[in-house]
C-alpha cells in the first residue's frame, strides 16, 4: 500500500534521513521505533507532504507521491496527527473536528463522522463546546486522532500518541489505535513506548540516526535482544 525507497533528507546540512526504504501491506499497523532524534517524525513529515525529500521514492496505491503538496497527499487518504497533538486550542472541540474534515465536501458525511467520533470518543461529545486547550492532555490526543480520522484516512501516521499521557490514558490510546485498524485503517505508528507499540503492531523498524538497523514482525522484535537492551530495559524499569 506504501513503499518508501531509498528516502533521504536533509535539514540544510544535516543529513537526517539516510537511505530509509520499508512498506505497509493493506491491514497493518506498523511502528518505528528509536531513540529521539532518529528521524522517526522526519519519516513522518516527508510521507505526509510537510518535507521534501532530497532523494528516494515514497509510492501510494502504485502512484508516486513524492513531494507532492500536503493537501493533494490527506485528499489521497493519508493523514499525519503530528506530535504533541497540534489540536487548534482557541477554537471547541466541534470546530476542531470540522476542521479535519476541510477535504470533505459532503455535509451529509461530516455529520455522520462527527456522530462516529463522539460514539468513539463519548468524552469529546460531553466537552464539544469547550475549547480544545482546556482539554486535558489525553482527551487532546483523542481529539487530535479524531480529528485526523474526520478526513476518512485509510492511512494515519500517528507521532508520538503517548507521549506526556497518564497510563490509564495511554492504555486507551492503544486500544483506540487497535480499533481503528480494525475498522479498515492502516497504521504507522511512531513511539517511543516500544513495549507498547511492539505489542499492538504487526510488523516494526528499528530506526537509528537516519538509518534502518532492524526490521520485522513485532513478536520477533519485541525478542530482539539488541532491542531489549536499547529499547525496552528502560520502559521494564519503570514498570
Ligand atoms: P524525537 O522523538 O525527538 O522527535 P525523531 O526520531 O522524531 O526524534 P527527528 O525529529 O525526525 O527525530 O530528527 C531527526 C534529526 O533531524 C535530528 O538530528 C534532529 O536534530 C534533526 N532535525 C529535526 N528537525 C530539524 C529542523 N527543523 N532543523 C534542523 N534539524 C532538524
Amino acid at each position: 500500500m506504501l513503499k518508501v525507497t531509498d528516502l533521504h533528507v536533509h535539514y540544510g546540512a544535516i543529513h537526517a534521513l539516510k537511505g530509509v526504504s520499508f512498506n505497509l501491506q493493506e491491514g497493518e499497523i506498523v511502528t518505528l521505533i528509536g531513540a529521539n532524534g532518529a528521524g522517526k517524525s522526519t519519516l513522518l513529515n516527508t510521507i505526509s507532504g510537510i518535507l521534501p525529500a532530497t532523494q528516494g521514492q515514497v509510492t501510494y496505491l502504485d502512484e508516486d507521491i513524492t513531494n507532492s503538496p500536503a493537501p493533494k497527499i490527506v485528499r489521497m487518504g493519508i493523514v499525519q496527527v503530528p506530535e504533541g497533538r497540534k489540536i487548534f486550542p482557541a477554537m471547541t472541540v466541534m470546530e476542531n473536528l470540522e476542521m479535519g474534515a476541510f477535504t470533505v465536501t459532503d455535509r451529509a458525511l461530516i455529520n455522520e463522522n462527527i456522530a462516529l467520533m463522539f460514539k468513539k470518543f463519548p468524552i469529546l461529545e460531553k466537552r464539544y463546546k469547550q475549547l480544545g486547550g482546556t482539554l486535558s492532555g489525553g482527551e487532546q490526543q483523542m481529539l487530535a486522532i479524531a480529528r485526523g480520522l474526520m478526513a476518512n484516512p485509510k492511512l494515519i501516521l500517528l507521532d508520538e500518541p503517548s507521549m506526556g499521557l497518564s497510563p490509564i490514558f495511554v492504555e486507551q490510546i492503544f486500544d483506540t489505535i487497535q480499533d481503528i485498524n480494525q475498522n479498515g485503517v492502516n497504521v504507522i505508528l511512531v513511539e517511543q513506548n516500544a513495549q507498547m507499540a511492539l505489542s499492538i503492531a504487526h510488523r516494526a523498524y528499528v530506526l537509528e540516526t537516519g538509518k534502518i538497523v532492524l526490521e520485522g514482525e513485532a513478536q520477533e522484535v519485541l525478542q530482539n535482544p539488541s532491542v531489549i537492551e536499547a529499547y525496552l530495559g528502560i520502559a521494564q524499569e519503570e514498570a
